[in-house]
């Protein structure tokens, strides 16, 4: 069982121990546990979205081996100078097509709309436990070999802690708000949109830019045009997932168009009903932060893999790749549109 580690100096949780390993289904000739049909291969679900048969859409079950477990307490404790906690947490699936071989950007808006709505509605559920205070939802596509044959499909991690990348932006949002009495976002929002030269599409209360500092090369972020620093809540609003769909299809087409390979997390607001360590944590988190989407291509070769301590080499600059990425018509190659 693997448990939770916190690295004192880096203020940084790591998980460690043993993964359970991957059940023999593989192995037993079944080429694809996520197809229909081959349900019996993964653990039950524990959420369906059915379509108009009575046949699943979207699934959602936990990974065949988690990282997390959801049962068990934590059993925070001290060993000398350092913490651990059991790492309890959920740790799901989600399958977002019944087609085998086609990429999120491929499916059509309805479809999509239908995901993110899941995506919703998965973390307003894991936000009921508190137990849990930060749910993280990623893509990682294309990793273990072309999209063309992969089943596609996201992973949901819920955990007791806050992971360290995105309590980095917590804290520096709330710096940014401390000293202006704005939201940083909303800030880079409104400078990027009177420039225009890094902004990629904008539509339907949304807009897709190429930030700034960008650390990889057309890494591009999507960020509601309003205020809001929770995706599950700002996403419940009617009419606002299909909008969201819009923009994603097509900022997941115009990446595609440089490569299949890509990773995508959503970056939204800690579990403000968790069991908090204090009264004020994260108290203004509202006002501070502003929930958006990170999509990286993955690009052979890696070239931003740059010395041990966590500087970046970007050789294209956010304003060429928008140039790039806005001159990449998404309309162009969709074989889902039959
Ligand atoms: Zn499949
Ligand atoms: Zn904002
Ligand atoms: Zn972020």
């Amino acid at each position: 069982m693997a448990e939770l580690r916190l690295d004192p100096v880096q203020r940084r949780w790591v998980i460690t121990g043993k993964r359970p390993s991957l059940p023999a289904a593989l192995e037993s000739g079944v080429e694809c546990p996520f197809c229909p049909g081959n349900e019996r291969f993964t653990p039950p679900s524990v959420y369906e979205r059915k379509g108009k048969d009575g046949q699943w859409e979207v699934r959602v079950f936990p990974d065949r081996a988690p990282l997390f477990r959801i049962e068990g307490e934590l059993d925070r404790a001290g060993e000398g100078m350092f913490d651990r906690m059991n790492a309890v947490g959920a740790h799901e699936i989600l399958v977002a097509t019944r087609r085998h071989g086609v990429t999120l950007a491929q499916l059509s808006v309805e479809e999509i709309t239908e995901i993110v709505q899941v995506y919703r509605d998965r973390i307003l559920d894991l936000k009921r436990d508190h137990r849990f205070r930060y749910v993280c939802l990623f893509k990682v596509q294309g990793r273990s070999g072309p999209p063309t044959q992969e089943h596609s499909y996201s992973q949901i991690l819920a955990t007791p802690v806050v992971p360290s990348l995105v309590e980095a932006e917590f804290r520096w949002s709330q710096f940014h708000f401390r000293r202006k009495e704005r939201c940083v976002f909303c800030d880079i929002i409104q400078q990027e949109r009177e420039s225009a030269r890094r902004v990629v599409d904008e539509a339907g209360g949304f807009i897709s830019l190429c930030p700034y500092a960008a650390r990889f090369p057309y890494e591009l972020w999507i960020l509601p045009i309003d205020h809001a620093s929770s995706f599950e809540q700002d996403l419940a609003a009617e009419g606002r997932a299909a909008s969201l769909a819009e923009i994603l299809k097509t900022s997941l087409q115009r990446i595609e168009r440089l490569s299949l390979r890509l990773r995508m997390v959503i970056h939204s607001e800690p579990n403000m009903d968790a069991k908090r360590p204090s009264e004020d944590w994260w108290s203004t988190i509202r006002e501070d932060y502003h929930w958006h989407i990170e999509i990286v291509p993955e690009l052979e070769p890696d070239l931003n893999d740059f010395g041990p301590e966590g500087f970046y080499f970007n050789p294209i600059p956010a304003e060429e790749a928008a140039v790039v990425l806005r001159a990449l018509e998404p309309a162009a190659a969709d074989p889902s549109q039959e």
